[in-house]
């Protein structure tokens, strides 16, 4: 007679039927998404308009879907006048800039990540290295850095004169008790700012979103195929806590990719993002039927829900922060969302990448 147990190392082995998972949702189960199109997708962040026509470019050209995410990005990574990734990023509390990357790339089911990472221009390129030199998913500080070494990969000063320029005025702007001083405290004029920050203005605490400066790169990619890949790059939140990781690194929190289902990646608060596995979450309410735009805006909702803290929230106990979900499925269906109206996203169908708006849960006033 059979017992129980023999029963389920069956339907272990054989996979659970479908009156087994009849009415549920199983994380492995039979992806909703039905392979309709052939025409590649990418979708970004906003800052990754140029990043999705070379990312679709290089799928049409026969490239890999890494390959063509990463060099969509690199250029981002390299650019120091972004202050928000790679190169020219701004850095934490003591001055140093530490990026945080992760790539998935969807046919091998492969991912690597990089967090913390000191004096590398472009981490996406040492994560696409430990996915595919390691045994590993994640390395982090000094190990990562000694393994991009190993890599080949130049360790550069990262810090540009711009970005330095405003962490020293953030560390004398933080506090009027201690020993730094601020121009008007000083009372001798600061140097003039070099030519590419004229005009430029920043606030070194409240970045548009109500949060500290801070920004990154999502890419992802859907080919002829059918096949996923995404990338995440940062230099993080300005000023943060060295040692501080966001979501970018993190699989399944500032990327997923499901080569069954689709890609989504993450900007904006990652410390809500993690709490929420955001981008996982994204991928398993597509698994479940949702359109990538639906599902981007379902994992939002429980952003606002874990949003408790009332030093997180404005006066109507909402998120006092942004959080932004770019998303693509197999089929090439896509979408973008965030908490706040305004924010929108880049995307490259067809051959033409353009900037569309995200959906939004509320309104911003004025
Ligand atoms: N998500 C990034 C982080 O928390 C920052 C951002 O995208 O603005 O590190």
């Amino acid at each position: 007679m059979k017992t129980r147990r023999d029963f389920l190392k069956t339907s272990a082995g054989a996979g659970l039927s479908a009156a087994a998972v009849a009415g549920a949702q199983p994380l492995m189960g039979a992806p909703a998404i039905l392979l309709r199109r052939n025409s590649p997708v990418a979708v970004a962040s906003s800052n990754g308009l140029e990043s999705v026509a070379t990312a679709v470019g290089v799928v049409e050209g026969g490239g890999d879907t890494l390959d063509a995410v990463v060099q969509g990005v690199n250029p981002v990574e390299m650019d120091p006048n972004d202050t928000s990734v790679g190169y020219g990023g701004l850095p934490n509390a003591d001055g140093t800039v530490q990026l945080d990357s992760s790539v998935m790339h969807g046919p091998s089911r492969g991912a690597g990540a990089v967090a913390a990472l000191e004096g590398v221009k472009m981490p996406s390129r040492v994560a696409v290295d430990v996915m595919r030199h390691t045994d590993h998913v994640l390395l982090v500080g000094k190990g990562a850095q000694r393994f991009a070494i190993s890599m080949g990969h130049p360790i550069e000063e990262l810090l540009t004169e711009r970005a330095r320029r405003r962490w020293i005025e953030w560390r004398a702007r933080m506090s009027d008790r201690d020993d730094y001083l601020t121009a008007e405290e000083s009372g001798y004029p600061p140097p003039p700012p070099p030519p590419e920050d004229e005009g430029d203005e920043v606030d070194l605490f409240d970045s548009h979103d109500g949060v500290r400066p801070h920004g990154t790169i999502n890419c992802n990619v859907v080919n002829r195929e059918g096949d996923l890949s995404g990338v995440t790059t940062t230099s993080g939140l300005a000023w943060k806590i060295p040692g501080r990781v966001g979501d970018s690194p993190i699989v399944g929190a500032g990327l997923y990719v499901d080569n069954d289902v689709g890609a989504c990646g993450s900007t904006g608060r990652g410390e809500a993002v993690i709490k929420t596995c955001g981008s996982h979450s994204v991928v398993e309410l597509m698994r479940a039927g949702m359109a990538p735009q639906d599902a981007c805006l379902e994992a939002l909702r429980r952003v606002v829900r874990f949003c408790v803290a009332p030093r997180l929230q404005d006066e109507q106990g909402r998120p006092n922060f942004n959080v932004n979900y770019y998303a693509v499925n197999k089929n090439g269906e896509y979408g973008g969302a965030a908490i706040w109206s305004g924010a929108g996203f880049a995307v490259c169908v067809a051959g033409d990448a353009r900037r569309e708006d995200s959906a939004y849960l509320f309104e911003r006033s004025g």
